[in-house]
């Protein structure tokens, strides 16, 4: 356990818990937790310089800023071997790319784009799900159960292979294959539930608290956001190698999709952190970007309270097809803290900038990940997003999860011919 980790605290009525009492949500109000540490006492124990000179370049060289260290046990034993050089234990610093043809297109000064398509499942959930199996193989816990729209799950399923924790996933009936494949390979037991991703979420609930599964869902568990946090660790830290300002340094603004709002409120809080440490001197703006087919969060933006209304999710992009969004409050504060905005991408819009993303940028993404240049795009045009801006795009899933999308994102290019030379000549216009 990290020393510097003093509790957990209510995201709604601010009731204080232990690390011990704080399981899932609030049990005074139902709130979501959040990890609270004290900062003063890891900015006098910690050195920013030596942490990055470490050279494990695992998410867990962030272990004094995270609830947990490593899950590998110091012990030679073959348990302990098993997960020495693991995924899990291994996995982080994925790339950071500078996009200069988008840079040029959209008149912007810097765009990086960092990308989670790299980690060990193809997502960035996998950041959320170390975290969550690090707590679980501690406590000694036998199974993990978690309701997803394809990617927590198949994250889980991956990172638990070979751990000896099982996996049983709820995943709604219209779950891409890609994701399914990955879920079922690595040997989850998978229920394709009859429903909505939030039919699928309820029953993971109610099957954890009746058969005592451990809950990865989404939101009701603070330690995805823990994990998830990691990602903007990493981005200050291969932005510092290109400044003056120190080990670590802040973006202007930031962008990612938006679904259940878990992903952006991770990220929220790793500058957060950054910045209560002093390892950053300003948070970057945050560009939430919601499916246009998904709207509960973004009428609650536009609402200006915190009060989230369900309502259904028809979007093509899986990853962000939230009926109810699960950290939506946490993912509006987000964006206004920062004074950013939040922006609605449509399906054709996201497939369109799949297309863009892979061509320009020789990145291929999934639909609800694209949504985040959809929303560079108009943020751009709509000035929030200023010329001399220096601005990380979070890219978060693989295109290869949903090649029907990618396919029909290309459309029509598919060029039938016979195999004869004449039929190229002739199609190419010689
Ligand atoms: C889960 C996911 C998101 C959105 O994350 P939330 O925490 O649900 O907001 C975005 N893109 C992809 C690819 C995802 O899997
Ligand atoms: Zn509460």
């Amino acid at each position: 356990m990290n020393p510097h980790l003093t509790g957990f605290a209510c995201t709604q009525c601010s009731e204080t818990l232990t690390v011990e009492q704080a399981v899932y949500t609030c049990p005074r109000c139902g709130g979501n937790l959040d990890a609270r540490y004290d900062y003063a006492g890891i900015a006098r124990d910690i050195d920013p310089a030596a942490l990055i000179a470490n050279p494990d370049r695992s998410v867990w060289r962030y272990a004094p800023l995270l609830p947990l260290p490593c899950p590998a046990p110091p012990q030679d034993t073959p348990e302990a071997a098993d997960l020495r050089s693991h995924p899990l234990t291994t996995f982080g610093a994925s790339p950071l790319y500078r996009a200069t043809r988008i840079e040029r297109a959209l008149d912007i000064r810097t765009v990086w784009l960092k990308d989670d398509s790299r980690l060990p499942s193809s997502s960035f959930k996998d950041r959320a799900s170390a975290m969550v199996i690090a707590r679980a193989l501690r406590a000694g816990v036998q199974t993990i159960c978690a309701a997803s729209t394809g990617n927590a799950a198949s994250s889980l399923a991956t990172l638990c292979a070979g751990t000896g924790i099982q996996t049983v996933i709820f995943v709604p009936r219209n779950t891409p294959e890609g994701k399914l494949a990955q879920i079922l390979i690595h040997g989850a037991r998978v229920y394709a539930v009859e429903g909505s991703y939030d039919d699928a979420f309820d029953l993971a609930l109610q099957a954890a608290r009746e058969f005592d599964w451990y809950n990865r869902n989404t939101g009701i568990n603070p330690y995805t956001r823990e994990g998830k946090k990691t990602a903007a660790f990493e981005i200050c830290e291969q932005l510092g190698r290109f400044g003056q300002s120190g080990p670590f340094r802040a973006p202007d603004v930031l962008v990612a999709p938006v679904g259940d709002g878990n992903i952006i409120s991770g990220l929220h809080k790793g500058f957060k952190d950054l910045l209560s440490v002093g390892w950053i001197d300003h948070m970057p703006r945050f560009i939430g970007v919601t499916a246009a087919l998904a709207p509960a969060l973004y009428r609650a933006w536009q609402s200006g309270g915190e009060s989230i209304t369900a309502a259904p999710a028809s979007t093509i992009a899986s990853g962000i097809s939230a009926d109810l969004p699960r950290d939506g409050v946490m993912a509006l504060r987000a964006v206004r803290q920062t004074g950013g905005v939040f922006v609605e991408a449509t399906d054709e819009e996201m497939l369109d900038s799949m297309g863009i993303l892979a061509r320009e940028a020789a990145v291929f993404v999934e639909p609800a990940c694209a949504a985040a240049y959809v929303g560079l795009v108009k943020a751009r045009q709509a000035g929030v997003i200023r010329p001399d801006d220096e601005v990380v795009l979070q890219l978060t899933g693989s295109g290869l999860k949903d090649a029907r999308s990618a396919l029909q994102a290309s459309a029509g290019r598919l060029i039938h011919i016979r195999a004869h030379i004449e039929d190229v000549r002739r199609n190419f216009g010689f």
